[in-house]
């Protein structure tokens, strides 16, 4: 007897902006498409508080509470919200299978990856602990609560480099914690941060422990060559160790850089996969921003249409 398989137009796998304007251009093209959340719903906009750098909302927005907006909007036009993570992904012909929670199939004719990146962290308690409350992983998204004030960056890469030089300009004072005796971040962005006179760059300084009840107020770090400890009074903390796409489903099927991130066609969407197609920081480590990620996710829902079109 043979298997009776859900059969859909437009697979959206990843809830974040990118996932959520791909799904209301697809349903306003009567596309029906279906979204598949993942393991965090509404994506890394629901780790952060406030937003205020996107453009419609003149007073700033709960993270959560935005990405509530885009999903309604994308509800509104009958866009199919399901729970659920996609485990497998079958990419060598169309239509394309795709397993949802190790135990579902459905097959659908097009499918736009928008499962995002996700922050790496130090893994250690006080970072949970204070996550949302001074400890952050993202500057541009929350910097703005620490003017005037004095923060720590961990990290020695060009985001750790980007995000001292994006907090010099607003905070007191930057103190840098590089953990060997060198940093990783390009020659052109060291010669920034050293530039910049309210940066201190601790070299072979790792983290201890991140200290406040309700927020930050010091951060303890230790020097690893000679375990000697420095508290460093500090309101911010920024995790700045990099970030890992969400990429490792789609393995040996899609062409990926060295990070993993997907590469596309330059100016699309297009991954090398007739009929598949990725948006937002799963394939952009540069700008990774809520308001890129939609422009994509229309980019891919457009792209999609197109490409459904051209195979009636
Ligand atoms: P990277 O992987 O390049 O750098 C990560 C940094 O974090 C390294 O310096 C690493 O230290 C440090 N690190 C990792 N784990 C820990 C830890 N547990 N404790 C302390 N430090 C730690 O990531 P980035 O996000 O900086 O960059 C990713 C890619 O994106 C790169 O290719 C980069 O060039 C690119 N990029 C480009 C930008 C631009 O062109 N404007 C801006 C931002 C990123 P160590 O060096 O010791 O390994």
């Amino acid at each position: 007897m043979s298997e009776k398989v859900e059969n859909i137009e437009v697979l959206i796998i990843g809830s974040g902006p990118a996932g959520y304007t791909a799904a209301i251009y697809a349903a306003r093209a009567d596309l029906k498409p279906v979204l598949i959340q993942g393991l965090q719903p509404g994506g890394q906009l629901t780790t952060t508080t406030e937003v205020d750098n996107y453009p419609g909302y003149p007073n700033g927005v709960d993270g959560t509470k935005m990405m509530e907006d885009f999903k309604a909007q994308a509800e509104r036009f009958d866009t199919d919200t399901r729970w659920g993570m996609v485990s497998k992904v079958d990419f060598s012909k169309r239509p394309f299978r795709v397993e949802i929670d190790g135990n579902k199939n459905v097959l659908a004719q097009s499918v736009i990856i928008a499962t995002g990146a996700s922050a790496k962290w130090l893994g250690i308690p006080d970072e949970e602990r204070l996550n949302g409350f001074g400890v952050s992983a993202c500057a541009v998204c929350d910097g703005f609560f620490y003017k005037g004030q004095d923060v720590v960056v961990v990290g020695a890469g060009d985001t750790a480099a980007e995000e001292a030089t994006y907090l010099a300009k607003l905070c007191t004072k930057v103190t840098m914690l590089v953990r060997r005796d060198k940093m990783r971040a390009s020659k052109a962005m060291q010669k920034r941060v050293f530039n910049m006179n309210n940066i201190t760059v601790l070299f072979n300084h790792e983290t201890k422990s991140i200290n406040g009840d309700k927020g930050v107020e010091s951060v303890t770090a230790y020097n690893n060559q000679t375990n000697e400890e420095t508290v460093i009074p500090a309101t911010g903390f920024f995790v700045a160790i990099g970030h890992k796409p969400n990429t490792d489903l789609f393995k040996g099927q899609l062409d990926m850089d060295d990070n993993g991130y997907l590469i596309v066609e330059a100016g699309t969407s297009k991954t090398k996969i007739d009929g598949v197609f990725a948006a937002g920081d799963v394939a952009d480590h540069i700008y990774r921003q809520a308001v890129t990620s939609a422009g994509t996710g229309c980019m891919a829902a457009l792209d999609a249409e197109r490409f459904l079109a051209s195979q009636e």
